[in-house]
Protein backbone atom coordinates (compact mmCIF):
# COMPACT_ATOMS: atom_id res chain seq x y z
CA UNK A 1 0.00 0.00 0.00
CA UNK A 2 3.26 2.25 -0.33
CA UNK A 3 2.44 3.49 -3.34
CA UNK A 4 -1.34 4.14 -2.51
CA UNK A 5 -0.96 7.67 -1.61
CA UNK A 6 1.91 8.83 -4.52
CA UNK A 7 -0.63 7.76 -6.86
CA UNK A 8 -2.98 10.89 -5.81
CA UNK A 9 -1.51 14.26 -6.38
CA UNK A 10 -3.67 17.37 -4.90
CA UNK A 11 -4.11 20.42 -6.92
CA UNK A 12 -3.85 22.60 -3.74
CA UNK A 13 -3.17 21.41 -0.29
CA UNK A 14 -5.65 23.61 1.61
CA UNK A 15 -9.43 24.74 1.02
CA UNK A 16 -11.31 27.81 0.98
CA UNK A 17 -11.75 28.99 4.35
CA UNK A 18 -15.12 30.84 5.04
CA UNK A 19 -16.46 32.95 1.88
CA UNK A 20 -13.18 32.42 0.00
CA UNK A 21 -13.29 30.77 -3.19
CA UNK A 22 -10.72 28.98 -5.23
CA UNK A 23 -10.72 29.06 -8.82
CA UNK A 24 -9.52 25.32 -10.33
CA UNK A 25 -9.47 26.56 -13.91
CA UNK A 26 -10.95 29.44 -15.58
CA UNK A 27 -14.43 30.20 -14.88
CA UNK A 28 -14.40 27.34 -12.28
CA UNK A 29 -14.85 28.77 -8.78
CA UNK A 30 -14.85 26.31 -5.84
CA UNK A 31 -16.73 27.08 -2.63
CA UNK A 32 -16.89 25.05 0.67
CA UNK A 33 -19.90 24.92 2.68
CA UNK A 34 -19.99 23.83 7.10
CA UNK A 35 -21.81 21.02 7.36
CA UNK A 36 -23.29 19.71 10.96
CA UNK A 37 -21.89 16.28 10.77
CA UNK A 38 -18.90 14.68 11.32
CA UNK A 39 -17.90 15.20 7.54
CA UNK A 40 -18.21 18.52 8.33
CA UNK A 41 -18.13 20.18 4.93
CA UNK A 42 -19.15 20.44 1.33
CA UNK A 43 -17.30 21.55 -1.80
CA UNK A 44 -20.02 23.30 -4.55
CA UNK A 45 -18.97 24.54 -7.83
CA UNK A 46 -19.54 27.79 -9.44
CA UNK A 47 -19.18 27.98 -13.07
CA UNK A 48 -19.16 31.05 -15.31
CA UNK A 49 -21.58 30.96 -18.19
CA UNK A 50 -21.16 33.97 -20.91
CA UNK A 51 -23.88 35.98 -19.48
CA UNK A 52 -24.22 34.70 -15.01
CA UNK A 53 -23.48 31.80 -13.39
CA UNK A 54 -24.21 27.91 -13.49
CA UNK A 55 -24.16 26.52 -9.29
CA UNK A 56 -23.66 22.91 -8.54
CA UNK A 57 -24.87 21.69 -5.43
CA UNK A 58 -26.17 23.19 -2.72
CA UNK A 59 -25.04 22.23 0.77
CA UNK A 60 -27.56 21.36 3.97
CA UNK A 61 -30.05 23.69 5.13
CA UNK A 62 -28.43 25.68 7.82
CA UNK A 63 -27.86 29.48 9.10
CA UNK A 64 -24.14 28.90 8.64
CA UNK A 65 -25.12 27.45 4.95
CA UNK A 66 -27.67 29.99 3.98
CA UNK A 67 -24.76 33.11 5.13
CA UNK A 68 -22.27 31.80 3.69
CA UNK A 69 -24.82 31.35 0.50
CA UNK A 70 -25.54 35.51 0.78
CA UNK A 71 -21.85 36.15 1.36
CA UNK A 72 -21.36 34.53 -2.05
CA UNK A 73 -23.94 36.32 -3.79
CA UNK A 74 -22.98 39.29 -2.79
CA UNK A 75 -19.20 38.18 -3.76
CA UNK A 76 -17.80 36.34 -6.22
CA UNK A 77 -21.54 35.98 -8.17
CA UNK A 78 -22.84 39.97 -7.55
CA UNK A 79 -21.29 40.78 -11.76
CA UNK A 80 -24.00 38.39 -13.25
CA UNK A 81 -26.87 36.81 -11.92
CA UNK A 82 -27.40 33.40 -11.60
CA UNK A 83 -29.27 31.24 -14.07
CA UNK A 84 -29.46 27.54 -13.10
CA UNK A 85 -28.60 25.04 -10.11
CA UNK A 86 -27.26 21.60 -10.87
CA UNK A 87 -27.78 18.52 -8.40
CA UNK A 88 -25.20 15.62 -8.47
CA UNK A 89 -27.36 13.94 -6.50
CA UNK A 90 -30.52 14.12 -3.96
CA UNK A 91 -28.84 13.54 -0.40
CA UNK A 92 -29.14 16.52 2.47
CA UNK A 93 -26.10 18.00 1.89
CA UNK A 94 -26.32 18.62 -1.71
CA UNK A 95 -29.69 19.53 -2.03
CA UNK A 96 -30.86 21.00 1.04
CA UNK A 97 -31.04 24.55 0.09
CA UNK A 98 -32.23 23.23 -3.13
CA UNK A 99 -35.60 25.21 -3.66
CA UNK A 100 -34.16 28.01 -0.92
CA UNK A 101 -31.61 28.83 -3.72
CA UNK A 102 -33.59 29.01 -6.75
CA UNK A 103 -36.35 31.63 -4.72
CA UNK A 104 -33.06 33.21 -3.66
CA UNK A 105 -31.72 33.70 -7.55
CA UNK A 106 -35.04 34.56 -9.02
CA UNK A 107 -36.72 31.63 -9.90
CA UNK A 108 -33.83 29.87 -11.84
CA UNK A 109 -34.28 26.46 -13.62
CA UNK A 110 -33.20 23.22 -11.63
CA UNK A 111 -31.44 20.21 -13.31
CA UNK A 112 -31.05 16.43 -11.49
CA UNK A 113 -31.80 13.32 -12.64
CA UNK A 114 -35.59 11.69 -12.37
CA UNK A 115 -33.96 9.32 -9.98
CA UNK A 116 -32.57 12.31 -7.51
CA UNK A 117 -35.32 14.39 -7.75
CA UNK A 118 -37.73 12.10 -6.61
CA UNK A 119 -35.93 10.28 -4.27
CA UNK A 120 -35.32 13.78 -2.36
CA UNK A 121 -38.92 14.52 -2.66
CA UNK A 122 -39.85 10.78 -0.54
CA UNK A 123 -37.53 11.84 2.21
CA UNK A 124 -39.32 15.02 2.80
CA UNK A 125 -42.60 12.79 3.27
CA UNK A 126 -41.18 9.85 4.20
CA UNK A 127 -40.11 11.15 7.57
CA UNK A 128 -43.59 12.45 8.14
CA UNK A 129 -45.61 9.01 7.10
CA UNK A 130 -46.66 6.61 9.87
CA UNK A 131 -46.17 3.60 7.83
CA UNK A 132 -42.70 4.12 6.63
CA UNK A 133 -42.02 4.82 9.81
CA UNK A 134 -43.36 1.61 11.30
CA UNK A 135 -41.65 -0.20 8.81
CA UNK A 136 -38.29 1.35 9.36
CA UNK A 137 -38.72 -0.28 13.20
CA UNK A 138 -39.74 -3.94 11.77
CA UNK A 139 -36.49 -3.33 9.64
CA UNK A 140 -34.30 -2.20 12.27
CA UNK A 141 -35.44 -4.60 14.61
CA UNK A 142 -35.70 -7.53 12.00
CA UNK A 143 -32.09 -6.47 11.82
CA UNK A 144 -30.58 -6.37 16.00
CA UNK A 145 -30.87 -3.23 16.89
CA UNK A 146 -32.47 -2.82 20.16
CA UNK A 147 -34.94 -0.05 21.56
CA UNK A 148 -31.61 2.16 22.65
CA UNK A 149 -30.30 1.80 18.86
CA UNK A 150 -33.82 2.42 17.31
CA UNK A 151 -34.08 6.08 19.82
CA UNK A 152 -30.82 6.86 18.75
CA UNK A 153 -31.30 6.15 15.21
CA UNK A 154 -34.42 8.12 14.62
CA UNK A 155 -33.32 11.06 16.13
CA UNK A 156 -30.36 10.73 13.80
CA UNK A 157 -33.00 10.65 10.79
CA UNK A 158 -34.86 13.57 12.48
CA UNK A 159 -31.47 15.63 12.69
CA UNK A 160 -30.18 14.51 9.26
CA UNK A 161 -34.19 15.31 8.03
CA UNK A 162 -34.53 18.70 9.43
CA UNK A 163 -31.77 19.94 7.43
CA UNK A 164 -33.50 18.90 4.10
CA UNK A 165 -35.51 22.12 2.90
CA UNK A 166 -37.90 22.14 0.17
CA UNK A 167 -36.87 20.69 -3.18
CA UNK A 168 -37.99 22.98 -6.24
CA UNK A 169 -41.27 21.48 -7.39
CA UNK A 170 -40.09 21.37 -10.96
CA UNK A 171 -37.01 20.55 -12.95
CA UNK A 172 -35.09 19.58 -15.43
CA UNK A 173 -33.86 15.69 -16.58
CA UNK A 174 -30.50 15.00 -16.81
CA UNK A 175 -30.01 12.28 -18.69
CA UNK A 176 -27.16 10.00 -18.72
CA UNK A 177 -24.88 10.09 -21.79
CA UNK A 178 -26.24 13.72 -23.08
CA UNK A 179 -23.83 16.75 -23.13
CA UNK A 180 -24.90 20.01 -21.40
CA UNK A 181 -23.13 23.25 -21.34
CA UNK A 182 -22.20 25.38 -18.13
CA UNK A 183 -19.91 28.12 -18.23
CA UNK A 184 -18.33 27.66 -21.41
CA UNK A 185 -17.67 24.17 -21.56
CA UNK A 186 -19.93 21.00 -22.58
CA UNK A 187 -19.81 18.69 -20.30
CA UNK A 188 -20.94 14.75 -20.31
CA UNK A 189 -23.36 13.59 -17.67
CA UNK A 190 -22.38 10.18 -16.46
CA UNK A 191 -25.08 8.68 -14.15
CA UNK A 192 -24.30 6.03 -11.77
CA UNK A 193 -25.89 4.04 -8.98
CA UNK A 194 -24.20 2.79 -5.95
CA UNK A 195 -24.12 5.96 -3.84
CA UNK A 196 -27.59 7.18 -4.79
CA UNK A 197 -30.13 6.25 -7.07
CA UNK A 198 -29.15 8.25 -10.37
CA UNK A 199 -25.92 10.20 -9.08
CA UNK A 200 -24.89 12.68 -11.90
CA UNK A 201 -21.26 13.61 -12.76
CA UNK A 202 -20.05 15.86 -15.18
CA UNK A 203 -16.74 14.87 -17.95
CA UNK A 204 -15.29 17.80 -19.67
CA UNK A 205 -13.30 15.74 -22.25
CA UNK A 206 -11.68 19.10 -23.55
CA UNK A 207 -9.98 20.21 -20.51
CA UNK A 208 -10.20 17.06 -19.15
CA UNK A 209 -12.37 18.18 -15.34
CA UNK A 210 -14.32 15.38 -13.82
CA UNK A 211 -16.86 17.34 -11.73
CA UNK A 212 -17.29 14.12 -9.32
CA UNK A 213 -19.82 14.29 -6.73
CA UNK A 214 -20.07 12.05 -4.50
CA UNK A 215 -19.21 8.66 -6.89
CA UNK A 216 -15.48 9.03 -6.74
CA UNK A 217 -13.81 10.83 -3.37
CA UNK A 218 -10.47 11.20 -2.46
CA UNK A 219 -9.88 9.99 0.97
CA UNK A 220 -13.10 8.71 2.27
CA UNK A 221 -15.17 5.75 0.66
CA UNK A 222 -18.58 7.28 -0.35
CA UNK A 223 -21.25 5.85 1.54
CA UNK A 224 -22.96 2.61 0.29
CA UNK A 225 -25.89 1.76 2.07
CA UNK A 226 -29.40 -0.08 1.90
CA UNK A 227 -32.23 1.18 3.93
CA UNK A 228 -35.86 0.24 4.88
CA UNK A 229 -37.18 1.33 1.74
CA UNK A 230 -35.55 -1.23 -0.44
CA UNK A 231 -34.24 -3.96 2.12
CA UNK A 232 -33.35 -6.40 -0.98
CA UNK A 233 -31.38 -3.54 -2.93
CA UNK A 234 -27.52 -4.07 -4.07
CA UNK A 235 -26.17 -0.76 -4.41
CA UNK A 236 -22.47 -2.20 -3.99
CA UNK A 237 -22.98 -3.97 -7.13
CA UNK A 238 -24.39 -0.72 -8.56
CA UNK A 239 -20.74 1.15 -7.52
CA UNK A 240 -18.32 -1.39 -8.46
CA UNK A 241 -19.93 -1.46 -11.52
CA UNK A 242 -19.61 2.32 -12.49
CA UNK A 243 -15.95 2.46 -11.10
CA UNK A 244 -14.13 1.03 -14.82
CA UNK A 245 -16.56 4.11 -16.52
CA UNK A 246 -14.35 5.92 -14.22
CA UNK A 247 -11.42 4.44 -15.49
CA UNK A 248 -12.21 4.91 -19.06
CA UNK A 249 -11.89 8.58 -18.70
CA UNK A 250 -8.33 9.78 -19.03
CA UNK A 251 -5.60 8.96 -16.38
CA UNK A 252 -4.73 12.65 -16.02
CA UNK A 253 -8.08 14.09 -15.39
CA UNK A 254 -8.35 16.89 -12.82
CA UNK A 255 -10.95 14.93 -10.33
CA UNK A 256 -13.28 17.84 -8.37
CA UNK A 257 -15.50 15.92 -5.40
CA UNK A 258 -17.80 16.80 -3.61
CA UNK A 259 -15.74 16.34 -0.39
CA UNK A 260 -12.10 16.71 0.23
CA UNK A 261 -9.84 18.50 -2.28
CA UNK A 262 -9.11 17.93 -5.83
CA UNK A 263 -7.02 15.70 -7.27
CA UNK A 264 -5.02 14.00 -9.87
CA UNK A 265 -5.35 10.12 -9.69
CA UNK A 266 -8.76 9.22 -10.82
CA UNK A 267 -7.84 5.32 -11.85
CA UNK A 268 -5.43 5.25 -9.11
CA UNK A 269 -8.17 6.06 -6.83
CA UNK A 270 -11.14 4.19 -8.45
CA UNK A 271 -8.97 0.78 -7.87
CA UNK A 272 -8.59 1.99 -4.19
CA UNK A 273 -12.22 2.54 -4.15
CA UNK A 274 -12.87 -1.02 -5.64
CA UNK A 275 -9.93 -2.76 -3.00
CA UNK A 276 -11.50 -0.81 -0.40
CA UNK A 277 -14.92 -2.87 -0.83
CA UNK A 278 -13.47 -5.84 -1.41
CA UNK A 279 -11.23 -6.09 1.95
CA UNK A 280 -14.86 -4.76 3.78
CA UNK A 281 -16.22 -8.01 1.66
CA UNK A 282 -14.07 -10.55 2.81
CA UNK A 283 -13.78 -9.59 6.39
CA UNK A 284 -18.06 -9.38 6.95
CA UNK A 285 -17.57 -12.98 4.62
CA UNK A 286 -15.04 -13.95 7.96
CA UNK A 287 -17.13 -12.43 10.41
CA UNK A 288 -20.28 -14.96 9.42
CA UNK A 289 -18.61 -18.19 10.95
CA UNK A 290 -22.19 -18.26 12.32
CA UNK A 291 -25.52 -16.83 11.23
CA UNK A 292 -25.40 -13.38 12.62
CA UNK A 293 -27.31 -10.04 12.57
CA UNK A 294 -26.19 -7.39 10.42
CA UNK A 295 -26.48 -4.86 13.48
CA UNK A 296 -24.01 -7.26 15.23
CA UNK A 297 -21.89 -7.44 12.16
CA UNK A 298 -21.96 -3.75 11.84
CA UNK A 299 -20.38 -3.52 15.36
CA UNK A 300 -17.09 -5.62 14.19
CA UNK A 301 -17.04 -4.07 11.17
CA UNK A 302 -17.52 -0.52 11.87
CA UNK A 303 -16.76 -0.96 15.21
CA UNK A 304 -15.39 2.84 15.52
CA UNK A 305 -18.48 4.33 13.63
CA UNK A 306 -20.89 2.26 15.91
CA UNK A 307 -19.15 3.74 19.23
CA UNK A 308 -19.00 7.42 17.80
CA UNK A 309 -23.11 7.33 17.14
CA UNK A 310 -22.47 6.24 13.68
CA UNK A 311 -24.61 3.04 13.92
CA UNK A 312 -27.45 3.79 11.65
CA UNK A 313 -25.00 4.35 8.65
CA UNK A 314 -22.84 1.48 9.80
CA UNK A 315 -26.01 -0.82 9.75
CA UNK A 316 -26.62 0.48 6.56
CA UNK A 317 -23.17 -0.23 4.91
CA UNK A 318 -23.12 -3.70 6.61
CA UNK A 319 -26.40 -4.55 5.16
CA UNK A 320 -25.03 -3.31 1.48
CA UNK A 321 -21.87 -5.77 1.82
CA UNK A 322 -24.25 -8.44 3.29
CA UNK A 323 -26.52 -8.22 0.50
CA UNK A 324 -23.57 -8.17 -2.34
CA UNK A 325 -22.23 -11.17 -0.53
CA UNK A 326 -25.46 -12.93 -0.50
CA UNK A 327 -26.08 -11.92 -4.19
CA UNK A 328 -22.75 -13.69 -5.04
CA UNK A 329 -23.65 -17.00 -3.84
CA UNK A 330 -21.17 -16.15 -0.54
CA UNK A 331 -23.20 -16.06 2.31
CA UNK A 332 -27.34 -16.75 2.74
CA UNK A 333 -30.25 -14.58 4.29
CA UNK A 334 -32.43 -16.76 7.05
CA UNK A 335 -35.18 -15.75 8.82
CA UNK A 336 -35.57 -16.84 12.73
CA UNK A 337 -39.33 -18.09 13.86
CA UNK A 338 -39.07 -14.69 15.67
CA UNK A 339 -38.98 -12.27 12.42
CA UNK A 340 -34.86 -11.61 12.55
CA UNK A 341 -32.51 -11.58 10.03
CA UNK A 342 -29.45 -13.30 10.25
CA UNK A 343 -26.56 -13.33 7.88
CA UNK A 344 -24.43 -16.50 7.18
CA UNK A 345 -21.25 -17.41 5.24
CA UNK A 346 -22.44 -20.02 2.38
CA UNK A 347 -21.61 -23.61 3.10
CA UNK A 348 -18.76 -24.56 0.91
CA UNK A 349 -17.11 -20.99 1.02
CA UNK A 350 -14.90 -19.54 2.95
CA UNK A 351 -15.29 -16.04 2.05
CA UNK A 352 -12.06 -15.28 0.06
CA UNK A 353 -13.00 -15.03 -3.06
CA UNK A 354 -12.39 -11.31 -3.95
CA UNK A 355 -8.86 -11.59 -4.12
CA UNK A 356 -8.31 -13.39 -6.56
CA UNK A 357 -11.10 -11.03 -8.31
ZN1 LIG B 1 -22.20 14.16 -0.05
Amino acid sequence: MTSAAADIRYLHESHPQGTETYQIAPGILWARLPLPFRLNHVNVWLLRDPDGWSIIDTGADTKDARALWEALFAGPLADAPVNRLIATHGHTDHVGLSGWLVERAGGVPFSSTLGEWMSAQVRLWDSQSKPAIDTAVRYLTAHGCDADALASYAADRERTQALLGPIPPSFTRLRDGETIRLGERDWEVIVAGGHAIEHASFWCAEDRILIAGDQILSRISPMIGVFPAMPEADPLADYLDSLPRFKALPADALVLPSHGLPFYGLHARADQLAHHHELRLDDLARLMDKPRSAMELARSLFARAVAEGQGRLALAETLAHANYLVGRGRAVRTKTADGRILFGRAVGTDGELMAAH
